[in-house]
């Protein structure tokens, strides 16, 4: 994908060659229709999507993205100001037991998982500091786990609403915490931004690493985008005694500078490249469930209420590998959209 970025730029300076000499003037190339082009990206986005995805669609095709990353280093309000902390009922919901050896103990809006193996749990993801605690720590308990068998924590990547609960976790129950090396440096660089939330440097990423406990393995995929150190996921579930396999999006939305041409073209690259990369990692592992950090993007909230009523149904989370395939397809679709209206801006600028 790479080649298409030089490819723009060597039509662009053709374009300009060819404007610039009298005898092809009148015959230039067509302008490209990026309209055209965007929409073509967003219908098939939306096509990818169905109504399985319309979370995952609203968020990174419809609403405004962000204007870039976080480089300042101040207190979270919550922290600075405990007062400020949302009102629990905001964010709220009960733990549940998704498969034989999965349980979610997250809230409304973002996600916390433990795998439990024969040697103790391994868990995807913390909350934010102030719910932590009661979501992961007192969910497990409700489930009838212990907190002091969590052997590692999986940080996808380093904001708030996924990291707040690490510290905590690594100090109280000595647990492992594995993160991607940017991530870790991030942690490292703003004290303040992270009070709370920053465990001490431990287990540092890469691609294709495998955590292993009892037996229970967790491949790990560096898919930088939404930050530069994020992580995704493959593994096995069981449903029933049924070997099931996941694949974990690490991040979704455009964090990252992406209201300017440079450098938002090369990050949207670096994020479509990590959807492609995801993808090829989902279907060689025949993954038939998506899991996500945010109920927004997979629904969790909404089918840990099905799973009471499955009886002998099939499991509300196992869609099948075709909707895990066009999962990666809606980021990739939306994420390229965006690209290209960083790209028409860019075009439009040196035509100026
Ligand atoms: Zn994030």
């Amino acid at each position: 994908m790479k080649s298409h970025v030089v490819g723009i730029g060597a039509a662009l300076a053709m374009a300009a060659g060819l404007a610039g000499n009298n005898v092809f003037a009148q015959r230039a190339p067509a302008a490209r229709d990026f309209e055209a082009e965007i929409r073509a990206s967003l219908q098939s986005a939306k096509t990818a999507a169905g109504f399985e995805f319309l979370g995952t669609l609203a968020r990174i095709c419809l609403l405004p993205q962000s204007g870039g990353e976080n480089a300042t280093d101040s207190l979270p309000g919550y922290i600075s100001n405990p007062a400020s902390v949302p009102a629990r009922d905001t964010w709220y919901a009960d733990p549940a037991k998704v498969f034989d050896n999965l349980y979610f103990v997250g809230g409304k809006l973002h996600s916390s998982w433990a795998l439990t193996t024969s040697e103790g749990i391994i868990l995807l993801d913390t909350i934010f500091p102030y719910n932590s605690e009661e979501l992961i720590v007192g969910g497990m308990k409700r489930l009838g786990l212990n907190p002091r068998d969590i052997k590692y924590v999986l940080i996808s990547h380093a904001h708030a609403d996924h990291i707040g609960g690490a510290e905590l976790l690594q100090a109280r129950f000595g647990a492992r915490i594995v993160m991607g090396a940017p991530d870790w440096r991030l942690v490292e660089t703003y004290p303040n931004r992270y009070k709370t939330m920053a465990p001490k440097r431990d287990i540092v990423a890469t691609d294709g690493m495998k955590i292993t406990l009892g037996d229970a393995t967790v491949t790990i995929w560096e898919t930088p985008g939404h930050t530069p150190g994020t992580l995704s996921y493959t593994f096995a579930v069981r449903d029933n005694g049924r070997p099931v396999n996941v694949a974990y999006s690490g991040g979704t939305a455009f964090n990252f500078v992406n209201d300017r041409p440079d450098p938002g073209i090369q990050n949207f690259q670096t994020y479509i490249k990590s959807q492609q990369h995801m993808a090829a990692q989902a279907a060689a592992t025949g993954a038939t469930v998506i899991l996500s950090n945010h109920s927004e993007f997979d629904n969790a909230v909404n089918k840990n209420r099905m799973i009471a009523g499955r009886g002998n149904g099939p499991h509300p989370y196992e869609l099948g590998a075709d909707w895990v395939r066009r999962y990666f397809q809606v980021m990739q679709g939306c994420a390229r959209a965006a690209q290209l209206r960083l790209e028409q801006v860019r075009t439009e600028a040196v035509r100026r």
